[in-house]
């Protein structure tokens, strides 16, 4: 199941959850703090959209990487 970030703007608190798609349409995000609705939705590259284990290098091979990632072993 994707997990999704939130963050909310009034007590500062970063969370993660977990939905499906049928859930996440109607999700209403809501701190677990504080209770505030002022939460938005923040991204990281953990995975979310199936992309890159390791993130940040796309499209790498072992033969081609510019940086060596820890991909491309
Ligand atoms: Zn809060």
């Amino acid at each position: 199941m994707p997990t999704y970030n939130y963050k909310c703007k009034d007590c500062g608190l970063s969370y993660s959850i977990e939905l499906s798609l049928a859930e996440k349409d109607s999700y209403q995000p809501e701190c677990p703090d504080c209770q505030s609705c002022d939460v938005f939705q923040t991204f990281n590259r953990v995975g979310v959209l199936g992309g890159s284990k390791t993130g940040d290098v796309s499209g790498c091979s072992a033969s081609s990487c510019p940086s060596s990632c820890s991909s491309c072993d």
